[in-house]
């Protein structure tokens, strides 16, 4: 690896460490869409990009932006980046790798005066881990231009509408349409993968060939409360007795196709105390599959199955969708060139699909698009655990620098 890169990742890697500092809830890294530590976030994301000579600014949907001119002002540009926001509890790598590392591949070319024919414009989304609002991808889906616009009305869990967020953030929700973005050529995105694959093969990287789709649904069960001595066990209505049947009936229907899985992350129960049969539970669930198809006909089974339950339980289930995304086949074209950079630097070009949705999703509907993977420790994410290597940040530093210098726009 060249002197040049190496440096480049010990400063990238320097930088993770820094922005994983912006959080709302020290010392874990929780870095919820359009709060006060993403805003924080965007602003040294800025700074730093102003810092190579770049110009850089918030949008309306509350994507951070910056673009490096290229030789011919009139050829369309490769867009790179990722997203800033994180889970609860996070790693300072998903996400924030690939965002920081487009900028630190325009500073390497910057640092060498070098300019390509195309532009690279940088973009670091603020809304893909669909934490505190449950329609998520808005970063994306204003660059494509598909934002629905009662996103902006949905509220997180302390009321705060989305609208609202966004206008303290700095985003303009009555501009929504001027965060379209013309003039892209491709969009790619550098990633930690997020699962062991790779390290399993001892591998620094991976393309993706595919992105798995998913669907949310909101469940909620209303039985009736009642005291937990006096009311006899036939003469129930239990909501929480019903929601555990009806999350195993959900594990059941996931286990039975090796491409789908379905998980119940959240449930909550009310009135929840001690001596009081539960009245109501509320649950999240979220099925995904590289294939639409299976994952529909899932969903389907699976509201049949909670319907059924519900009716020989004697409770009320209300489901509604909150939220669904196809699957992606990458680009071949963009798939091909990362191989072929991938290959370039030395490495062998592992092709794998992607368990978790990204960004990459919504800007492959409007251009080519793709995804290059990194080795992560132990396959573990979402988790303060997330750990890369800087060898392995060098590597992918060149893979995707060797693509940003090759691509040529079809
Ligand atoms: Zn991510």
């Amino acid at each position: 690896m060249a002197a040049t890169t190496e440096s480049q990742a010990r400063r990238l890697m320097a930088r993770l460490d820094a922005l994983a500092a912006f959080t709302d809830d020290p010392p874990r890294l929780t870095r919820l869409c359009l709060s006060q530590s993403h805003r924080r976030a965007a602003e040294q994301f800025i700074a730093w990009a102003k810092e190579s000579g770049l110009s850089a600014h918030i949008d309306p949907v509350g994507n951070v932006r910056a673009r490096y001119e290229g030789r011919r002002p009139d050829a369309p540009a490769l867009m790179i980046g990722s997203h800033i926001d994180t889970v609860r509890d996070a790693g300072r790598y998903d996400g924030a790798l690939g965002a920081l590392a487009a900028l630190s591949v325009v500073e390497g070319l910057a640092a060498q005066g070098r300019r390509l024919d195309v532009a690279i414009e940088i973009v670091a989304f603020g809304d893909e881990e669909g934490v505190r609002f449950p329609r998520t991808l808005t970063g994306s889906r204003g660059l494509v231009g598909v934002n629905d616009p009662q996103a902006l009305e949905q509220k997180d869990a302390d009321g705060v509408a989305m609208r609202d967020a966004l206008k303290a953030f700095g985003g303009d929700p009555d501009r929504l349409g001027a965060a379209r973005a013309e003039g892209v050529a491709a969009f790619v995105e550098l990633h930690i993968e997020q699962g062991p694959v790779l390290e399993a093969e001892g591998r620094a990287l991976g393309i993706v060939t595919a992105i798995n789709g998913a669907t949310r649904l909101d469940a909620v069960v209303t039985g009736s409360a009642g005291h937990a001595g006096a009311s006899p066990m036939d003469l129930r209505r239990d909501a929480l007795a019903a929601a555990a049947e009806m999350v195993l009936a959900i594990e059941t229907r996931a286990r039975a196709e090796p491409e789908l899985v379905a998980t119940v992350g959240r449930l909550d129960v009310e009135p929840g105390a001690v001596n009081v049969i539960p009245g109501r539970v509320r649950f999240t669930i979220d099925a995904r599959a590289s294939l639409d198809e299976p994952r529909r006909c899932a969903v389907a089974d699976i509201a049949g199955a909670m319907q059924a339950i519900a009716r020989r339980r004697e409770v009320r289930l209300e489901l509604t969708q909150t939220y669904a995304e196809a699957a992606y086949i990458c680009h071949p074209t963009i798939v091909a060139g990362l191989a072929a950079a991938v290959a370039a630097i030395g490495a062998d070009p592992r092709l794998l699909p992607s368990g978790a949705g990204h960004d990459t999703m919504v800007m492959g509907q409007r251009w080519p698009a793709g995804m290059l993977f990194v080795r992560c420790k132990g396959g573990v994410s979402h988790n303060p655990a997330e750990s890369i290597t800087e060898d392995d940040c060098a590597i992918a530093l060149a893979a995707l620098t060797r693509f940003v210098e090759d691509f040529r726009p079809s």
